[in-house]
């Protein structure tokens, strides 16, 4: 069997994209299931609106996301002189003719037809036929021209079979003659797409629906350049709840890749995420593993119809669709911790909470307090956040639990100083020692221990819920703690 090569072409007119993360995902997990290649190729014709700061934000997010590629970067731009000596095969061949409409004529013409209800308002083939003296005549006296695929004037049908969609039809009239080489001698897309991958020898391509008037346009492409049809797949759209396409302009950051690295994604589990829009594995399986997913995935599995991207803009608990949060909390959860503990690392040094000794003698401390605390977190940037009174004495205190737990009741202000002093006597600061300690002191004191006990999450924490009270006592460790009870009358506004 001939080696499958599938290519992922980003045109670098912008950031990355969740729907350009998701193509180049389902290239690449077909490419690993076929041992395969896949080839990146950026198709930086559009000079004006290309830029290296998009070419280096595509590297950057396929490198986040641990999609490689075995082949490239190529950029479209160094193979100019092929995809103009195709150009130049089509006229030879007269594949292709040199058009010299200008554009006013085709804006009438346009009109005329549209005025008309004329079913094709395509071009009419005015310079299709003409002689070559009239080309020569027209050349000589410097008039401008594109040059035009001619599509053939055949009967019938032209068909081809989606992997995905299943026999898709066009009728061959309803194509016009397009334009493959601009009037400033500047190929097309169109042209040079299939140029490329015909040189690259790619024998799948899976891309957008978007891209099926295109497709029909490029197997004639093909044909005239009698190279072999590779297999096309056309994904389903990614909407948004009104039904729109997901963008930029409406949806903001949420949209871009980096938005999910930057809101401490986990780079397999945003995969996980994209990878279910718009394919699903036939039974109920969510979570899948970098090998599972390669085994599982099958382009006859992508769905048809288009995915639906559920983000609802300001509601402020779900700051993106919640599928991809929830997937997210699942890996933080159940990962490995010498797997996971590379991650927070690095969200720790961006916010410099990070200590060297976590990487030594405090490296199982570091282990088992992400182990701990991860279980309520959504994303990698919660352990800095939410799990900062872990790594640092300067953490804030969050509102709701210190007026409900602390400053409610003033007594406290001597109640956790007297628990500290238990604490920092005690032979042992044990899980029973402290627990001991502290339901001792709420029953001298007549109070419940919650009282105690609530009061001591929101001072050593700051935060309203956690894991075990006691065990966040041994990881914070008896200095910090004793500390941070001893302080507690700093909460209470100043008395006078
Ligand atoms: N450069 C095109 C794009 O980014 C490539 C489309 C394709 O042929 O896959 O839309």
């Amino acid at each position: 069997m001939t080696e499958t090569r599938l290519r992922f072409p980003p045109s670098p007119t912008g950031y990355l994209h969740i729907g350009g993360a998701r193509t180049a995902l389902y290239n690449w997990l077909y490419a690993r299931k076929t041992g395969g290649k896949l080839i990146l190729r950026i198709e930086d014709t559009d000079t004006e609106r290309s830029s290296q700061g998009s070419i280096q934000g595509i590297l950057d997010g396929l490198e986040w996301l641990g999609i490689d590629w075995d082949e490239g970067p190529y950029f479209q731009t160094e193979f100019s002189n092929e995809h103009l000596a195709a150009a130049e095969q089509l006229l030879a061949n007269g594949k292709a003719y040199k058009c010299f409409c200008t554009q006013e004529e085709l804006k009438d013409k346009r009109e005329a037809a549209m005025a008309a209800k004329q079913e094709q308002i395509g071009y009419d083939g005015t310079c299709r036929n003409l002689s070559p003296e009239q080309v020569t005549e027209n050349e000589a006296a410097g008039l401008p021209y594109v040059i035009r695929f001619k599509v053939p004037e055949r009967e019938g049908i032209l068909a081809y079979d989606d992997k995905v969609l299943g026999r898709i039809e066009r009728r061959y009239n309803e194509v016009e003659d397009f334009v493959i080489v601009r009037s400033n001698h500047k190929p097309l897309y169109l042209l040079c797409n299939v140029v490329d991958d015909i040189r690259d020898r790619i024998t799948h391509i899976i891309r957008g629906q978007d891209h099926m008037t295109n497709t029909t346009r490029q197997i004639l492409l093909y044909e005239a350049l009698d190279a072999p049809l590779p297999v096309f797949a056309h994904m389903p759209l990614t909407l948004d709840l009104k039904k729109a396409k997901i963008s930029k302009r409406s949806h903001g950051e949420i949209v871009a890749v980096h938005f999910y690295r930057e809101h401490g994604f986990i780079p397999w589990a945003f995969c996980n995420f994209l990878v279910l829009l718009g394919w699903s594995p036939g039974d109920d399986r969510e979570i899948f593993s970098r090998e599972e997913l390669i085994e599982a995935f099958t382009l006859e599995r992508i769905n048809r119809s288009s995915s639906i991207f559920n983000y609802r803009p300001n509601d402020p608990k779900f700051f993106t669709d919640p599928k991809a949060i929830s997937i997210n909390e699942q890996y933080l959860r159940s990962m490995d911790l010498t797997e996971l503990a590379p991650m927070v690392q690095a969200v720790l040094e961006r916010e410099g909470l990070w200590q060297e000794t976590y990487q030594d003698k405090l490296h199982e401390w570091f282990l088992e307090t992400i182990g701990l605390i991860r279980d309520r977190f959504h994303t990698l940037n919660d352990f800095a956040t939410l799990g900062r009174a872990y790594f640092s004495d300067e953490f804030t205190i969050e509102e709701k639990p210190l007026n409900k737990n602390v400053l409610k009741q003033p007594e406290l202000k001597e109640w956790l100083p007297m628990l500290a002093e238990r604490y920092h006597a005690l032979p042992a600061f044990t899980l029973e020692s402290t627990e001991t300690a502290a339901r001792e002191l709420a029953e001298e004191l007549d109070v419940k221990p919650g009282v105690i006990i609530n009061a001591m999450r929101t001072v050593v924490t700051g935060q309203l819920a956690g894991p075990s009270m006691f065990d966040i006592l041994i990881t914070i460790g008896r200095d910090k703690v004793v500390r941070r009870l001893r302080t507690v009358s700093k909460l209470y506004p100043a008395e006078n």
